[in-house]
């Protein structure tokens, strides 16, 4: 029996296996899926590398915490070369064009230019990102670990508290209505969903400009398979084609896993990385604590979101357009609700995500709770028109993108279409959505410690864990599990002891 057994094979439980390989406990990973990964995945489709997660990684940064895990896991550091674009975003409404540049005063100067209506705003919106620059996730060890010391660090980021008070409760919708232009309030906007509170955005931005979220060359893919290769040469274990289906629970203990083809396996200790929609009924739903209760049954106050990504191989390079591009266009549909904007990413700079002199391009829209329904209803009642769904919007897409860029007509060829029944069918994603819980004003952030009580040797971990998930509160969490597993057995001096 091995020390320590991980449900999942996303970006938590490979960093939780990884650090727990280090840290001297054996491990090993079941998966439910063919390939580890997760959210964080990708394929191949008619010669084209469809990439369906990174669009940006926080913890590129190699003075931040963040960075330290990325390199311990195998992702960054070793020569791991870096996208680092001038820009994040281009939005384009009504052929006005603005972006999010990573020299912060260029970007300032450019919205002037565009708004002098908007002057004051421009110049305290500009602010606010660089006093949220100061912010450094603290990723090395949870809350309950710090010493003094750990938190007198963390005072190098009280540059961004004022802003922090200022902009706390106010989200992302309420922030622009303080600007006149429609392309300033589009560049604030309508990258994040609107109910996020500004702060959000702020962050992001933040985190651009301070060269601590750039594109890891390989993308998905790449993260992916360093990690497991990192995982296997520690000596852990994966079995794929695991789904788990239920724990068994003696004693205040998970003593067994059971999964779906009927085997099954003694357990220590569990680190359970799959959603916690799924880690709830594996365990019985009597588990699910306050925390988690409050978040699903207050779907006001912490909506969830996803996305419907389609994707377009293009019969010449397009090396010429924006790397992201967001725009507006003629209205359509999804669900009955109607859209008017849509965001397109340019993969020119992969040099193997399309074959030589090809172009591959990849539009987003986001979706929430009720879209995943309409998805869902469509898949489980009609599987043919649910297909049908998917290829009726992508033509209404590609008819709008050869609108906005002329020279690609007739060069587009639909290749790809993934809802947030997608996510869903292959990683069991709760209703789709690939981040954690939305992060609206007013509401207290989700930090979940992944301990459940009445359980003495099971932990959760996974993006869901912190507020607004993604890649680093996947990793960050992964580790957090194994240092408090330590913890519980009084052997946390035994963390990563096996890596000196
Ligand atoms: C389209 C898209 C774009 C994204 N863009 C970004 C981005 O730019 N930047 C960013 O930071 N993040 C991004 N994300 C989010 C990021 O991918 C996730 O935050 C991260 O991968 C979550 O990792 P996780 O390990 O917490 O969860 P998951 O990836 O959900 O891993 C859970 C694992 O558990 C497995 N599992 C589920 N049920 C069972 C079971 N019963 N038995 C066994 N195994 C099971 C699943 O198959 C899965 O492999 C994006 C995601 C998507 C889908």
């Amino acid at each position: 029996m091995k020390d320590v057994t991980i449900i999942g094979g996303g970006i938590s439980g490979l960093t939780a296996g990884i650090y727990a390989q280090l840290s001297g406990l054996q491990s090993e990973i079941y998966e439910r899926h063919t390939i580890v990964g997760g959210q964080c995945t990708s394929w191949t489709r008619n010669g084209f590398h469809i990439d369906n997660c990174v669009h940006w990684m926080t913890g590129t940064n190699p003075k931040t915490e963040l960075y330290q895990l990325w390199t311990d896991v195998g992702v960054l550091g070793n020569g791991q070369e870096l996208l680092k674009h001038d820009y994040f975003l281009q939005v384009n409404i009504d052929g006005v064009k603005a972006h999010v540049w990573r020299d912060l005063n260029k970007m300032q100067d450019e919205l002037l230019a565009i708004a002098p209506e908007d002057a004051k705003e421009i110049r305290s919106f500009i602010k606010a990102i660089k006093d949220f620059q100061a912010i450094s996730i603290p990723a090395l060890k949870p809350n309950e670990q710090m010493n003094f010391w750990d938190k007198i660090k963390m005072l190098s980021m009280i540059k961004a508290l004022p802003v922090a008070r200022k902009y706390g409760t106010m989200s992302i919708d309420d922030y622009i209505k303080r600007f006149k232009n429609h392309t300033i309030k589009a560049l604030i906007s309508n990258y994040l969903p609107k109910q996020y509170y500004v702060l959000a955005t702020f962050f992001m931005y933040a985190m651009f400009t301070t060269g601590n979220a750039d594109l890891p060359l390989g993308g998905s893919d790449m993260i992916t398979n360093r990690m497991r290769d990192t995982y296997l040469s520690l000596g852990g274990e994966i079995h794929c084609r695991k789904k788990a289906n239920k724990f068994v629970i003696e004693n205040q203990r998970v003593t067994k896993v059971e999964f779906e083809d009927g085997s099954a396996t003694e357990t220590k200790n569990v680190i359970c990385t799959t959603d916690p929609s799924v880690s709830f009924a594996l365990l019985g739903e009597t588990y699910m604590d306050a925390i988690f209760r409050k978040c699903y049954a207050d779907k006001k106050s912490y909506p969830i979101f996803s996305e419907v990504n389609v994707y377009f191989s293009v019969e010449t390079s397009i090396a010429h357009l924006p790397i992201m591009e967001l725009f507006n266009c003629e209205p359509f549909e999804i669900a009955n609700k109607t859209h008017s904007v849509l965001c397109m990413n340019n993969y020119a700079d992969e040099p193997n995500f399309a074959p030589e002199g090809k172009g591959l391009m990849q539009i987003l829209v986001v979706q929430y709770e009720e879209d995943y329904e309409y998805w869902n209803n469509l898949y489980t009642t009609d599987k043919e028109a649910y297909k049908q769904a998917k290829t009726a919007l992508a033509k209404e897409i590609q008819s709008r993108l050869e609108k906005h860029y002329p020279e690609l007509q007739g060069k587009l060829t639909e290749i790809e279409c993934v809802t947030p029944k997608s996510f869903n069918r292959f990683t069991g994603a709760y209703k789709g959505s690939y981040m954690g819980f939305v992060q609206t004003p007013h509401v207290e952030k989700m930090t979940h410690t992944g301990i459940i009580d009445g359980l003495n040797n099971f932990h959760l971990a996974g993006q869901w864990l912190l507020t607004p998930g993604g890649l680093p509160n996947a990793l960050i969490t992964g580790r957090w599990a194994v240092q408090r597993l330590l913890q519980r057995e009084n052997r946390l001096h035994d963390f990563c002891c096996k890596k000196k």
